[in-house]
């Protein structure tokens, strides 16, 4: 048994800032104000009758923080709640989370159906790692709906995607792919990275299980890695909460009282971030020099309609293509002074990535053709800085191309 912390709020009724704040608070006697950090390894037991009890699940209580912490579990109970999710467990780092949803309920045999444009080490686990175990996959465009139903075989077991897509900001239609996995039989995984619990809800779009690379703008000050995946009590009792405790992805307890620290900011920093990131799409699209720009609220973004029926916002990040490959992106990148060189996103901090010599180096020009990964493709992760200050360091980048 895994003994869930209680929140002493119920937090039914209460809309999403107040739940990023306040739920899933469990105190100690102590009545602390703020979140506690249970640095423990392991939790002890007035008797060995106690210590019995709680090992078969007949007492509540903590045994093992490989199994479950009081700081891991409110951090858990809050993703839950600002979610709506049944269950929540977390995770080291947003691939444990991909890896283990996965892992945890396919077998030999089995086979995956799974969006091409996928962040580079979730391709990895899909095409290079499942089929070494012999789950088959099929890679499909995942805004080609009639692609996910031609791949589906009897043995189909999960579809899986993100959206918006990493780097290239596509946009794949969430409750259409979920009524096909339903029609085959097969659960679908979301990655929900790119747009926060805040802008997309992929459970009321259909989807079965929800994962999350916290290190993103969960954290949002670019300090831990952390990862959860969301799902219902059954399947976290039929699949992952064995898998989580014999495997041990397990998430530091000082890691999870960062990030419950970190998402209580977080409405705060989506909304600042995402409207800097509307004001600089709009920036680059009126500089000659920018050949397109990806951003997927404005309206020469191709699926813009399909954007806003399932999204709540844009998001935070805008890519765009210099003229020139990678020779005008290196010195767009190298000018700048503000927005530093970096592969990660939704932090605090502006920064920018080369998709084709970092996040999916390890794909041949072809492939990353196919993804729509150009050599002079960035990538701007928006941060909290003031919206002129991040165009004008864009306008250096400009000049030096
Ligand atoms: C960062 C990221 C991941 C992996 O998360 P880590 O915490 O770095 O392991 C997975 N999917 C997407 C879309 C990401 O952006």
């Amino acid at each position: 048994m895994n003994s869930a912390p209680r929140p002493i709020l119920d937090s039914k009724g209460l809309r999403p800032e107040t739940r990023l704040v306040h739920a899933g608070i469990s105190r100690t006697p102590f009545g602390e104000n703020a979140e506690a950090l249970f640095l423990t390894q392991s939790f002890v037991y007035d008797t060995a009758e106690s210590c019995e009890a709680r090992f078969a699940g007949e007492e509540p209580g903590y045994i093992y923080s490989r199994f479950s912490n009081p700081t891991v579990a409110m951090f858990e109970a809050r993703m839950c709640a600002v979610e709506g999710a049944e269950a929540a467990r977390a995770t080291a780092t947003g691939m444990a989370a991909v890896t283990a949803s996965l892992l945890c309920l396919l077998k030999a045999g089995d086979h995956v159906v799974a969006a091409r444009a996928l962040f580079g080490s979730c391709r990895y686990v899909i095409e290079e790692l499942l089929p070494r175990f012999g789950i088959q996959s099929t890679l499909v465009e995942g805004t080609d709906l009639a692609a996910w139903k031609a791949a589906v075989r009897p043995e189909t077991k999960v579809f899986f995607l993100e959206s918006p897509t990493n780097p290239t900001l596509e946009i794949i239609d969430i409750a259409a792919v979920a009524k096909l996995a339903r029609l085959a039989g097969a659960r679908l995984v979301v990655d929900n990275v790119l747009a926060t619990p805040l802008l997309q809800s992929p459970f009321e779009l259909g989807a079965d299980i929800v994962v999350y690379s916290a290190t993103k703008h969960i954290d949002g000050g670019g300090r831990c890695l952390g990862g959860v995946i969301l799902a219902s009590e059954k399947f976290v009792a039929e699949h992952l909460h064995t898998f989580l405790r014999q495997t041990g992805p397990a998430l530091s307890p000082f890691n999870a009282w960062v990030l419950l620290k970190g998402i209580e900011t977080l409405s705060l920093r989506v909304e600042r971030m995402q409207a800097s990131a509307v004001k600089l799409a709009d920036f680059l699209a009126g500089e000659k020099k920018i050949a397109k720009v990806l951003y997927p609220f404005r309206d020469d973004h191709p699926q813009v309609k399909l954007a806003k029926a399932q999204m709540k916002g844009g998001g935070t990040l805008v890519s765009f293509e210099v003229p020139g490959g990678k020779t005008a992106a290196f010195r767009f990148a190298n000018a700048l002074r503000l927005i530093r060189i970096s592969n990660n996103l939704g932090d605090a901090k502006s920064l920018v990535t080369h998709p084709a010599t970092t996040t999916h180096q390890r794909f041949t020009p072809e492939a990353r053709a196919g993804m729509g990964i150009g050599d002079g493709l960035l990538r701007l992760s928006v941060g909290l800085e003031h919206p002129d200050d991040l165009a004008e360091d864009l306008a250096r980048g400009l000049k030096a191309i």
